[in-house]
C-alpha cells in the first residue's frame, strides 16, 4: 500500500532495504556461470525471453563481481556469505578446483563462515543447492551435520543447513531438481548454478555474435529459466509467495576463452543482477531505487573500500530481506552473538 503510494506520488522509489509487509516464502536465487551482461543486450527479448521478464524487475547490468577475483567458486562462496575475499571478514577461498578432500569454508577462513542456509536452515526454511560443477560439494561438506554450527534461534533444525544438494551436468535434471525444491515446504530457499555459459565460452570464447557457441548457451540458460518461470507464474496464481534473484560469478572474455586475466577488464567484472517477484514493484533500476546503498561505478570496478556498486555477493543479503530474515552478521560481532544452551540434539 505504502509502496504504490509513492508511486503515485512520482519519482524514483527510494529503499534502504526490502523491508516488504509480507516477505516472500519461497525464493530462488540462480547463478548463471560466466554471463556477461552484454549477452542480455545482444540477445534481446525474443531470444532470451525469460532472462528480459527478470530484467524487467528491480535489477541492473551494471553489478561486478568479488574486486579481486573473477573465477567461479570464490564468487559462489560470496553469493553464499555475503563476504569479499579478502579483508577482515574476508571468506579467503581464493581456489577454484574440487576443494581437497574434508576442506571446508571454516577451515581455510579460520572461523565459522555461516551463509544464508544457516540463517533460513534455523529459522525453519527448506534449504537446497543444485549446482552444474562438482566443485560445489564445498558446501555441501561446510555445512553438514558435523561442520555445520548448531541452530541458533527457536526451535532446533539442527546443524546440516542444506537439506537437499545436487552436482548435476544435465542442465533439464537441474531445473527439474529446483522445481520440486521449490515446493518441498511451505518456505524454501533454494539456490541454482548453471553452467552452460562458462562452458560454451572457454571452448569457443565469449563470443556474443548471433548463434555463437556462447550465445546459444545463454539461450538453452534461458529455455530452463522459461520452465521455471512458468511454474512460478501457476504458483503465483495460487497465493504461493515467491520471487527469484538472478546474478552471475563473472563473465568472460579476457582472454577469449577465459575470464582469468587479472581482474582488470570489463568483460570479466561487468555481471548482470536481477530481481524479480509477481509480488515486488517492477520496472526499477536498483541503483535508482537504493542511492543510499549503492553507487553507480561507471566502467570501473572499486575496491573493498569507498562506495560499493551492486555485486553478486549481494545476493545474500537480499535473498534473506526479501524472506524476511534476520542478516548475516560481520564475523566482528558475531563473537557478541550469546549460543544457545547445547541441547540433546546438538
Ligand atoms: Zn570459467
Amino acid at each position: 500500500m505504502i509502496l504504490s503510494l509513492l508511486l503515485l506520488l512520482g519519482g524514483p522509489l527510494q529503499h534502504s532495504g526490502w523491508p516488504l509487509e509480507t516477505p516472500l516464502d519461497r525464493l530462488l536465487i540462480v547463478s548463471v556461470d560466466g554471463l556477461r551482461s552484454d549477452a542480455l543486450v545482444s540477445g534481446g527479448p525474443a531470444a532470451l525471453p525469460a532472462l528480459h521478464r527478470l530484467l524487467s524487475g528491480t535489477s541492473t547490468l551494471n553489478a561486478r563481481t568479488d574486486p579481486d577475483i573473477t573465477v567461479t567458486l570464490p564468487n559462489h562462496v560470496g553469493m553464499l556469505t555475503g563476504q569479499f575475499l579478502s579483508g577482515a571478514d574476508g571468506h579467503r577461498w581464493s581456489e577454484n578446483i574440487d576443494p581437497p578432500p574434508g576442506k571446508t569454508l571454516e577451515q581455510q577462513a579460520g572461523r565459522y563462515l555461516p551463509g544464508i542456509f544457516d540463517v533460513a536452515h534455523d529459522h525453519g526454511l527448506r534449504t537446497a543447492l543444485f549446482a552444474g560443477k562438482s566443485k560445489f560439494s564445498l558446501f555441501d561438506l561446510s555445512w553438514d551435520q558435523a561442520h555445520g554450527r548448531p541452530d541458533r534461534t527457536g526451535a532446533d533444525h539442527g546443524r546440516d543447513k542444506l537439506d537437499e544438494y545436487r552436482f548435476d551436468e544435465d542442465p533439464g535434471r537441474l531445473t527439474a531438481s529446483a522445481r520440486l525444491a521449490l515446493q518441498a515446504a511451505d518456505r524454501t530457499l533454494v539456490f541454482l548454478h548453471y553452467p552452460m555459459p562458462d562452458l560454451a565460452g572457454h571452448s569457443s570464447g565469449w563470443d556474443l555474435s548471433p548463434d555463437s557457441p556462447y550465445m546459444k548457451a545463454v539461450a538453452q540458460v534461458d529455455a530452463e529459466l522459461e520452465v521455471l518461470m512458468a511454474a512460478i507464474q501457476a504458483w503465483t496464481e495460487d497465493g504461493q509467495r515467491i520471487g527469484v534473484i538472478l546474478t552471475a560469478d563473472h563473465g568472460g572474455g579476457s582472454p577469449l576463452h577465459g575470464h582469468s586475466r587479472g581482474t582488470g577488464l570489463w568483460v570479466n567484472y561487468i555481471i548482470p543482477f536481477l530481481v524479480w517477484s509477481p509480488w515486488l514493484e517492477g520496472g526499477q533500476d536498483l541503483y535508482a531505487a537504493f542511492p543510499q546503498r549503492w553507487t553507480d561505478p561507471s566502467i570501473r570496478q572499486p575496491g573493498i573500500r569507498g562506495p560499493q556498486p551492486v555485486r553478486n555477493l549481494d545476493a545474500a543479503g537480499i535473498a534473506l530481506e526479501l524472506l524476511g530474515l534476520p542478516s548475516l552478521i560481520p564475523a566482528a560481532a558475531e563473537a557478541l552473538v550469546p549460543k544457545k544452551s547445547p541441547s540433546v540434539a546438538d
